[in-house]
């Protein structure tokens, strides 16, 4: 299939991004690496009116770790940030899940902005930002606002920007010393989106965890924080995280139940803390 009619404009300059984005509100998309957007026109799942291309628009794709802070702006493609040795000292738990986000020819368009707008609940990277703690910098013609990661995903495709917003970049917070990343995901295809995914952050204290992170993809509609799972992992050990996935509101499909997203959450986590061991 062909999209449906619309116009389109290569804005040279943020400011002028976003004035487009303010005068169409809804009836514009971004156009970033185009990998989901491009299907989702051609099969007239998305019909905007304007896409305002954000290519040509210098330093979207920076990426600097100052003052424990890694900066990754929005256009950065996943080939880049796969092998950006910052984001290899700052956020290995990137790099690991990056080698599981589709195939190279997509890494190499695909961007971690269009990603994390996307808010695909099998995708890895908002698993990622919000295990990490993330913080996401979004701009408009007013100005700008930050949102946390934990707080940023709603839904299948649903996340907190408004209309006439844009993600400009993430901030997140590099690894400290002590602590570890480690992410785990299985699907049917190396490649595919995640039938369930684990991204976590510990820190040990001897044998026990003394602290941890853990966020879930391909599991539940929303990427959020597992804060009942971290808090029983600290205090009773992985058999205890592992009980308060039960409580988990997985997504059910004809391809796979909720009840066996749920098995392979637990199966990923006793792996990824065991391997820790
Ligand atoms: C065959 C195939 C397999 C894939 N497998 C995986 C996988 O296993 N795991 C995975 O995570 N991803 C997968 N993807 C998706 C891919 O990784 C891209 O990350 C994803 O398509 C979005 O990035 P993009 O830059 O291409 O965004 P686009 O397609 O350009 O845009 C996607 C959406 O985000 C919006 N958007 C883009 N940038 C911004 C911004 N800065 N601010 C606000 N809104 C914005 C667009 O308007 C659009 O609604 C796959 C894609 C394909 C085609």
């Amino acid at each position: 299939m062909k999209p449906a009619r619309f116009d389109y404009a290569c804005p040279g300059t943020l400011g002028g991004a976003l004035a487009l984005l303010a005068e169409q509100g809804p009836e514009a998309s971004i156009l970033a690496g185009g990998q989901s957007l491009m299907p989702m026109l051609n099969l007239r799942m998305a019909r905007p009116a304007l896409l305002v291309d954000i290519n040509r628009i210098p330093g979207l794709d920076a990426i600097t770790l100052l003052d424990g802070v890694l900066t990754i702006g929005a256009r950065a493609r996943h080939a880049d940030v796969l092998t950006s040795p910052l984001v290899q000292q700052a956020a290995p738990l990137l790099i690991q899940a990056l080698h599981h986000v589709a195939h190279p020819a997509i890494r190499n368009r695909g961007t971690l902005g269009g990603s994390l707008a996307l808010a695909d609940p099998a995708a890895e990277m908002p698993a990622c930002v919000t295990c990490l703690g993330a913080t996401l910098v979004l701009a408009s013609a007013s100005g700008e606002r930050r949102v946390p990661a934990a707080s940023f995903f709603l839904g299948v495709y649903a996340t907190a920007l408004e209309h006439g917003e844009m993600i400009l970049r993430v901030e997140i917070p590099a690894i400290r010393p002590g602590w570890i990343h480690a992410f785990l995901e299985v699907s049917r295809r190396h490649g595919d989106y995640a039938m369930a995914g684990l991204a976590l952050a510990i820190r040990r204290d001897g044998a026990h965890v003394a602290e941890a992170s853990i966020a879930l993809c391909g599991v539940e509609s929303a990427t959020r924080r597992q804060t009942e799972a971290e808090a029983a992992l600290v205090a009773r050990g992985v058999d205890a995280a592992c009980d308060r996935f039960a409580h988990l509101d997985a997504m059910g499909g004809a391809e796979i139940t909720a009840a066996h997203r749920i098995h392979l959450a637990r199966v990923l986590l006793r792996r990824a803390v065991g391997a820790q061991d």
